[in-house]
């Protein structure tokens, strides 16, 4: 059996692996979009290094685009096997993927701007186009079967499939593959993206047993989460009360729209159920949240005790007096200039692009609001420039004086850190474990986790190598 990394090889985007077994079955293990140079997308992601008519199985780990995104891409160059993921992780990759969509459109329209522009330079044939079409999302929705977590699928007399709760976001899970080669039997796991320990809405992750080779991520190897005592509740209730009560400001969240905006606004009904949230407006500015929030609250078998106790008590995971659903641009607009103290939750993340742009440039320059950064930021992004202390920040070309207090948590993060990988990794290892492969990470942050790792041979490998498995 030949394991070789097509993706998330020394870096985090891109997550594609294959396993090629000794029977001819070839199985594809996510099929992400590699974004980590905006100028390589195209060369990156239009061709496979391999045919992919020749995949048998695809399992898709969980929702996030750099593990689904090139799927459809990959059905468009003729793939015609199976996919195995969860119903939460087909439902939410149904609305990921069109938004992914509607972003390339975009891109490629900005490019042709330019380039007629500079007309005569760039030929229209040179322009890129969308990776793939509607059309193509339809097709892997309908070719989909879905599996749940606990259950065992036989894909055929080699290969049997089982999928294990690995937290990160709803939906999401660790592969573990039984493959029988000349009489033995060979497990390999996938990690796919692991959680947080302790998340909101989500359950710690469950490592796969009786494994020989581990694949992992290692997102936050080599790093820390920043400490804090306080928990997610306790954390932002005094946010919002100092910037909300004490200074009449506003606290101004970028948020990824799937799983950390449905955290926050959990943990925002908990204080309110609580009586401890002052009497101010929470508004949710995203429209791909607002799609991900109605998953989450119908899709309650893939969240923690925590959150279903709360549903049974309550009826509703996010519906609270106080929160306020933001559905246009005009709407958007109005909010972001609103005078009054409030919350507002808005993607993208690293606040690069997205409505929180909008809320960011209009409220940064105010010492009364506070700007909480709830993860990480990509260096250059312009969640990392107001994190740099920085007294003035370019946003939509115009530099911009740095006012508000800019701040900085990891209570939201949805990966494990650097000691939560190692006891993950030593209680997956029951005395079998061979070989652990590090992928989806920083290149030197991934060699730091490594050196860390004890008890079984430590590979971080590149792209496009290849091991065989005996
Ligand atoms: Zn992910």
């Amino acid at each position: 059996m030949r394991l070789t990394f097509w993706g998330a090889a020394r870096q985090v985007t891109g997550s594609m692996h294959m396993l090629e077994l000794a029977g001819g079955t070839r199985i594809l293990i996510d099929c992400g979009l590699d974004y980590e140079n905006r100028k390589e997308f195209e060369n990156k992601n239009a061709n496979f290094p391999f045919q992919a008519s020749e995949i048998d199985l695809l399992i898709i780990t969980h929702a996030h685009i750099d593990h689904t995104g090139n799927v459809p891409n990959l059905i468009k160059q003729g793939f015609a096997g199976e996919i195995l993921c969860t119903g939460a992780t087909l439902e939410l990759s149904d609305f990921l993927l069109h938004d992914s969509l509607n972003i390339q459109r975009m891109e490629m329209q900005k490019k042709r701007k330019q380039s007629s522009r500079k007309k005569g330079k760039v030929k229209f044939g040179n322009i890129p186009q969308p990776l793939y079409a509607k059309k193509h999302i339809v097709d892997m929705i309908q070719m989909a079967r879905t599996l749940e977590i606990g259950e065992n699928y036989k894909f055929n007399d080699e290969v049997m499939v089982s999928f294990h709760t690995s937290g990160h976001i709803l939906g999401a899970v660790s592969a573990r593959l039984e493959v029988k080669e000349e009489g033995k039997t060979k497990v390999i796991g996938f990690t796919g993206d692991l959680g947080n320990y302790r998340s909101k809405l989500v359950p710690d992750p469950i490592p796969m047993k009786g494994l020989q080779y581990l694949i992992s991520e290692s997102t936050y190897g080599g790093r820390k989460h920043i400490t804090d005592s306080r928990l997610a509740e306790e954390f932002i209730l005094e946010e919002v009360l100092d910037a909300c009560v004490k200074r009449g400001g506003k606290v101004v969240i970028p948020a990824f729209s799937v799983g950390r905006t449905q955290a926050i606004i959990f943990t925002l009904h908990q204080l309110y159920r609580e009586g401890k949230l002052p009497n101010i407006k929470i508004f949710t500015d995203s429209p791909l949240a607002i799609k991900s929030t109605k998953v989450y609250q119908y899709n309650m078998q893939y969240l923690n005790e925590e959150a279903k106790q709360f549903q049974s008590k309550y009826g509703s995971l996010f519906d609270f007096p106080l929160l306020h659903v933001i559905e246009d641009e005009r709407q958007s607009e109005i909010l972001s200039v609103l005078p009054e103290p409030c919350v507002i939750i808005s993607a993208a993340g690293m606040v690069e692009g997205g409505r929180i742009q909008m809320h960011v440039r209009n409220n940064v320059g105010h010492d009364e609001n506070t700007i909480l950064i709830a993860g990480f930021c990509a260096e250059g992004t312009l969640g990392d420039r107001l994190l740099s202390g920085q007294d003035f920040v370019e946003i939509d070309h115009r530099k911009r004086p740095v006012r508000a207090v800019i701040k900085r948590t990891d209570v939201f993060s949805a990966h494990p850190d650097h000691p939560q990988l190692l006891d993950y990794f030593d209680r997956s290892n029951d005395g079998q474990l061979k070989k652990l492969f590090l992928v989806h990470g920083d290149a030197t942050q991934m060699d730091t986790l490594a050196a860390d790792v004890k008890g079984c041979e430590v590979v971080t490998p590149n792209k496009g190598q290849w091991f065989d498995l005996d």
